[in-house]
């Protein structure tokens, strides 16, 4: 058996040692003659899996008690309806930090959901190369929340601050707090992350949690009042937070996979300081590669270059097809860009071993070097 290097965006690599332990689990689970697949999502052996992952994920992000953290459904584009359903039911908009083609889908569906939204920054100016500053948001006199991408997948721009400040939060003209809502899809767990800082944060598992089929939503949970009436019962966070996210079957096999997740980055990695360090020396190769080259380019401004997803285009589009070819019979599969951009992109998730970005930046130099 042969494991490829996966640079996919997602679904994403995961951690080999996950897989072999799920492998080692799944017609036996733990001696108890049957597959977690087949459990009841209520049996004391799930309950005790899903309250370890939990743990396990409170513990690696420290998140504290009056947070609730729910495992549901529907992927991150499900929160992009579910977030103003759930935001939205006292009145106010939605405000947007449009910083890419994920930022701009939230933005729409709540639109197309009727609740009034505004646009309080945009790096559209920039062509999606730069951030907004800080001082440039601004939030409508009626704001709710404020949402935005902490990195968008595609573009491979990832925000360097949090909106707002430690002591006190983000604030419109009148005193009132605005919670953050964030999309942190692409980015969670790829280091610490001071959670008190945000509202809502929801992630689809897909990338740097588990396997597809689950949402991670973690919600203060003052929020949880602010609900539209009528919202269904599995989009209202409320329920899912009274029922342990089992208001319905969840997605039990996805959820004890993110359990194992989580332990493989508490006790293999040693924590999220350690994974960020990782995490930061992936990225640092790989640009400098680019940086050095006459071949590759990446537009993104410094601070802004997401670690998660690295886009870059060849000087001669001629070259992507044999540079795609190359690398599939190197070992080094998924680099081409998103469908909607082109170009090349390397996601570097935290199951994306350092090994990984050195076989890529060895085979990116032989390439220049025979082709460029
Ligand atoms: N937000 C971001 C930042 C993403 O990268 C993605 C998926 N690539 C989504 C939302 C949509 O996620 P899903 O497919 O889980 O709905």
């Amino acid at each position: 058996m042969t494991r490829h290097y996966n640079f996919c965006a997602g679904p994403a690599a995961l951690p080999a040692p996950v897989l072999e332990r799920a492998r080692e689990e799944l017609l036996d689970y733990q001696g108890r003659g049957l597959s977690v697949m087949e459990m009841s999502h209520r049996s004391p052996e799930f309950v005790a899996i899903a309250e370890q992952a939990e743990a396990d994920l409170r513990e690696l992000l420290a998140i504290p008690d009056n947070y609730r953290v729910l495992f549901l459904q529907g992927g991150a584009s499900l929160q992009f309806s579910m977030v103003p359903m759930n935001l939205l039911g006292q009145g106010g908009s939605a405000n947007f930090l449009y910083t890419g083609i994920w930022g701009k889908k939230a933005l729409a569906e709540a639109k197309h959901l009727g609740f009034p939204v505004q646009l309080s920054g945009s790096s559209e100016d920039s062509g999606h190369t730069r951030v907004p500053a800080q001082v440039d948001i601004a939030l409508s006199s009626d704001a709710a929340y404020l949402h935005y991408t902490a990195n968008e997948t595609i573009g491979g721009l990832e925000f360097d601050y949090i909106p707002g400040t430690a002591q006190g939060g983000l604030r419109r003209a009148d005193g009132v707090e605005v919670p953050l809502v964030c999309d942190l899809s692409s980015s969670i767990l790829s280091g610490p992350l001071d959670v008190s800082r945000f509202g809502v944060i929801y992630a689809g598992a897909q990338k740097n949690i588990g396997p597809a089929g689950l949402t991670l939503v973690i919600v203060r949970d003052d929020l949880l009042e602010r609900r539209c009436e009528r919202i269904p019962s599995l989009f209202d966070y409320r329920a899912m937070a009274e029922a342990g996210s089992m208001v319905n079957t969840p997605p039990t096999f996805a959820w004890y996979l993110a359990g194992l997740v989580f332990q493989w980055l508490k006790h293999d990695i040693g924590g999220l300081a350690a994974m960020d360090a990782v995490n930061a020396r992936k990225a640092a190769r790989l640009y400098a590669t680019i940086d050095g080259s006459e071949l590759y380019s990446n537009p993104i401004a410094l601070p802004n270059r997401s670690r998660m997803n690295v886009p870059f285009v060849l000087a001669d589009a001629r070259l992507d097809k044999p540079f795609l070819d190359e690398a599939e019979q190197a070992g080094l599969l998924n680099l081409k860009g998103h469908r909607s951009v082109g170009g090349m992109r390397a996601s570097l998730y935290n199951a994306v071993p350092e090994a990984a970005v050195d076989a890529l930046i060895d085979f990116m130099a032989d390439f220049e070097k025979r082709r460029g």
